[in-house]
């Protein structure tokens, strides 16, 4: 059997609740019919899984009933997202992509003669580096190679165990490898990302796609936050370190960037995509709560019942917000002064509550600060049950219709679709 590859564009989709994998799946239709190949690939982290209290098997069997449903003939992934080696075992049966997340372990050291090791394998690194695509070369040292990867290689090592726990559980070439890098402080350098992939090389990682961490702000469900110059600068760079370090190292042709949004970073798809055609790049981009908000969104607009359910997830998650907030503190910019109160929202309208938080932001009534605390709440609605559920079936065709609008219309169609 060949080694499973992944396709040139693909594209994240998060479905906290289990009820939009074929809205979801709809856009991707949609954007085919326009010409635009894009893979859907359904992720879900063990922390959504433990804030839901979901199974990772639930993600598996939405992505394969909406498959079925609508008669979806490409190929779709079931990826098990920011997984580590304590967590992994959960994802085994029913993912086929797994974005291994080493952030924590970066900074923390290797083991001196490790490091030392490395270094001599990456003795023609050192000196003046041309790197095609990227105007000025660099000059590596091998005391750069020693203090990059005094940064990195434990926790490339990391990736490389539970690579391989992967691997000897699901065997070698039946899984997609992504190493995720994202959570961290600082964007890697070009050499930074260079020296990585050489590690992951040096480790045997058939890493197919790799989630840096970029210069600006991706603050949850709101819009990219920074400079867009140097954003697609950087995006550029690593494009070229991504090319170069496939030809130099060996690694799987199809390697590729992978950028976790945090949902809608809009401002960021113009430059992603000039980038892309100019390096004939391809891209994976994981969007993941979008789908929640937009389910939030479709029961404040079908009123009644589902709106007051819309309310009371605000009203809770106003309550709860600390406590909501914590995991996501540095994923989120919330000014508590620009909250509305729980009792103005309870006064609000079907169209008042929409406005306020659906992404339009041109749309004066548009609220970023609501939008991120709902963003991450969905504890909240988790904690509704069957409540939530049957709401959730009961304004079926509202909230679809915002699904798939919102992925196509926002997403795909600026990224794919001429
Ligand atoms: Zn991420």
């Amino acid at each position: 059997m060949p080694s499973l590859t992944i396709p040139k564009f693909t594209f994240g989709v998060g479905d906290r609740f289990a009820h939009q994998a074929e809205a979801q799946l709809r856009a991707c239709l949609q954007a085919a019919e326009q010409g635009a190949d894009v893979i859907p690939v359904w992720n879900k982290s063990h922390r959504e899984h433990t804030t839901v209290g979901s199974e990772p098997t639930s993600v598996r069997a939405a992505a394969d009933a909406a498959v079925k449903a609508l008669g979806w003939k490409k190929p779709y992934f079931v990826d098990a997202d920011h997984i580590r080696l304590e967590t992994v075992d959960g994802f085994i049966e029913s993912s086929d992509f797994y974005t291994i997340d080493v952030a924590d372990s970066i900074g923390k050291a290797a083991a001196a003669d490790a490091v030392q090791a490395f270094a001599d394998r990456c003795r023609d690194l050192v000196g003046r580096l041309e790197i095609p695509g990227i105007e000025t070369p660099f000059e590596i040292t091998r005391g750069d190679v020693e203090r990059i990867a005094g940064k990195y290689l434990r926790a490339v090592q990391e990736a490389g165990a539970i690579y391989r726990h992967i691997a000897a559980a699901k065997g070698e070439g039946r899984f997609i490898t992504e190493v995720s890098m994202d959570e961290t402080d600082s964007p890697q350098t070009p050499p930074e990302l260079l020296v990585i992939l050489a590690a992951i090389a040096d480790e045997k990682i058939p890493i197919q796609t790799i989630a840096p961490k970029f210069t600006g702000r991706f603050n949850k469900g709101v819009d990219y936050v920074g400079d867009l110059k140097q954003f697609e600068k950087e995006f550029r760079q690593d494009l070229a370190v991504i090319a170069f370090a496939i030809r130099k190292f060996g690694l799987p042709a199809s390697l590729k960037l992978s950028v976790h949004s945090g949902s809608d970073k809009f401002s960021i798809y113009a430059p992603i995509r000039r980038a892309l055609a100019d390096f004939g790049a391809g891209l994976h981009i994981k969007t993941a709560g979008t789908t929640w908000l937009e389910e939030v969104i479709g029961l404040a607009e079908a009123g009644g019942a589902g709106l007051e359910a819309a309310k009371d997830i605000y009203a809770k998650a106003l309550e709860k917000r600390d406590a909501l907030c914590a995991p996501y503190a540095a994923v989120i910019d919330i000014n508590p002064a620009k909250l509305p109160s729980a009792q103005e929202v309870a006064g609000w309208t079907s169209a008042q509550f929409v406005a306020a938080l659906d992404h339009d932001q041109n749309c004066k009534s548009f609220n970023p600060h609501l939008r991120q605390l709902i963003h991450v709440g969905y504890k909240i609605a988790a904690q509704m049950g069957d409540r939530y559920l049957n709401l959730l079936d009961e304004c079926r065709s509202t909230i679809a219709k915002r699904v798939t609008g919102n992925l196509y219309e926002r997403h795909l169609k600026p990224l794919f679709v001429e």
